[in-house]
């Protein structure tokens, strides 16, 4: 019987399907704003979804998942607090790269789901755009309107949190954020009203008649919440509504779909555990006051990654991509390994020596299974003493290093390679360390084609190693880097490898 902590009810629960009895559970995670690449913070919560996905079908599940990817309306204010103030995140991003919006969500969308793929991660059975979605969305939002839980204001369309009742149920008011760092909107009834959908200009006016405005007035009639880059420029994303021309709020998007998709009840929803504290009591907010049914069962937040113990941030250059770790010549399921060392409700981390820790151990579960395929033998059963205390502690609330100490427990063990190779084989349908191409891998890896001229360079790097001109030595790693290919240097001589593009 799986365990799961409920941040609902603040309890370890009993899983339980919302439809009793029936093998099937609905799940919704919180996707990505592509505006930029997805960190590894980013993937420490896309991992956590998929553990907790592959648990369930390993205890015999059958899991509709939808994920959303977030292509409109995440303004940046969401960094101080206040998800309905600032800049459009895409837009912003399209602005200093030149670019369209559109342009924008396709190259990052694209560039998240390879780095979903390599990390093993299963494709949601949907995976959903926001901007592919404004229809369902203004519709909720008309439910919400005609329910009388909504007023509107010069900038946009609102949610009245004084009228839900349950409001604060995830959170409490006071973990509930009203804009920590920036002024109240003076407009709103109360702090934590959120925007459902926002104007692209003040007033519901269009473009063309903001811009008379502004010409017409003496101080330029600025709205000092919006960013005056934002003010003056045509949005590129924006629909017509029943209210005027704009674009969704940041969270009415997971509402409208995860009910289209999901139904108005489901079982399980997920996120980093700074969703628990907006995003998720509004989606909760939204979704409950236009249905009158409870939306979702568990609520199940991740905590988060830091970097050598600091919080990650672009400013402090830390906030490292899978393709960071790659460039330093670590596999991508290596990563997956060092995530699922700690437990997903601890926060974890990331040191450069721990991710080599993890490889190594990757490394040696590969050889292993190779050294096992090798010696031919078939075992039809496999080790049960050990599957039963692998599937413990999985449902231990996901206690993934427990299952990867059982995992070790396994290969070490005295049973036949073959059987102790059955078992572990099955353990990777959660473990997702993709080990059953261990031998395809190896040999990817072996028989990679590496150009002359980057052979000649290694050659050289290696006189001048073994001179002891270590600079100049570095800078033949770091210019054979920008060719793409990554060197690993050990006992037994130094590696090529070739980056993933
Ligand atoms: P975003 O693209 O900013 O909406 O974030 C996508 C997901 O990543 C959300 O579920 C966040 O809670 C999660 N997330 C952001 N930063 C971290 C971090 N440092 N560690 C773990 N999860 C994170
Ligand atoms: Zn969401």
């Amino acid at each position: 019987m799986l365990r799961i902590y409920n941040s609902l009810s603040r309890k370890l629960e009993e899983f339980k399907p919302v439809y009793p009895d029936s093998l099937n559970v609905g799940m919704y995670t919180c996707g990505p704003t592509v505006y930029d690449f997805a960190h590894i913070g980013n993937f420490r919560t896309y991992t956590t979804s998929d553990l907790l996905l592959r648990t369930l079908q390993y205890n015999g599940y059958e899991v509709d998942y939808v994920m959303n990817i977030t292509d409109v309306g995440h303004l940046t204010g969401d960094n101080q607090g206040d998800a309905d103030t600032g800049e459009d995140r895409m837009e912003k991003t399209a602005r200093r790269e030149g670019k369209a919006a559109w342009e924008i969500a396709a190259f990052y969308t694209d560039a998240f789901l390879k780095d979903y793929k390599a990390l093993n991660l299963t494709p949601p059975t949907n995976l959903v755009k926001a901007t592919d979605h404004i229809k369902e969305q203004i519709d909720l939002i008309k439910t919400l309107e005609e329910k009388g839980f909504t007023y509107t204001t010069s900038d946009g369309v609102y949610f009245d949190t004084s009228k839900f009742k349950e409001y604060g149920k995830l959170s409490n008011l006071d973990e509930i954020k009203e804009g920590a760092r920036i002024e109240v909107n003076p407009e709103k009834h109360n702090p934590r009203d959120f925007a459902l959908w926002k104007f692209s200009y003040p007033h519901g006016k269009t473009f063309e008649e903001h811009q008379r405005q502004i010409a017409s007035s003496p101080d330029g009639h600025r709205d000092p919440r919006n960013d005056n880059e934002q003010e003056s420029s045509k949005r590129q994303m924006e629909w017509e509504s029943p209210w005027g021309i704009g674009f969704p709020g940041w969270h009415i998007e997971c509402s409208a779909m995860a009910m289209k998709y999901l139904g108005s009840s489901f079982d399980i929803h997920v996120g980093g555990i700074d969703l628990r504290e907006t995003h998720h009591p509004n989606e909760i907010a939204q979704s409950e006051a236009a249905t009158g049914k409870p939306f979702v069962k568990y609520w199940v937040h991740g905590a988060f990654i830091l970097v050598q113990g600091e919080r990650m941030s672009k400013s402090k250059g830390n906030n490292y991509k899978l393709y960071d770790l790659e460039k330093e010549g670590y596999d991508p399921l290596a990563m997956r390994y060092l995530y699922m060392q700690a437990h997903y409700r601890q926060e974890m981390n990331f040191t450069f020596p721990a991710l080599e820790a993890a490889q190594i151990s990757l490394n040696k579960l590969r050889e292993f299974v190779i050294r096992a395929e090798e010696a031919g033998e078939t075992h039809k059963i496999g080790c049960a003493e050990f599957e039963q205390r692998f599937l413990d502690a999985l449902n231990d609330d996901l206690n993934l290093p427990q299952a990867l100490a059982v995992a070790w427990e396994l290969v070490r063990s005295d049973y036949p390679n073959s059987a102790k190779l059955k078992s572990l084989l099955k353990f990777d349908k959660v473990l997702g360390l993709d080990l059953e191409h261990a031998q395809i891998i190896h040999d990817r890896e072996e028989l990679v084609d590496i150009p002359q001229d980057i052979q000649d360079m290694v050659r050289e790097r290696e006189n001048l190693r073994r001179n002891g001109d270590f600079k100049a030595a570095d800078q033949f790693r770091e210019k054979i880097k920008k060719l793409g290919y990554t060197l690993i240097d050990s006992e037994k001589g130094t590696q090529v490898k070739k980056i993933r593009s």
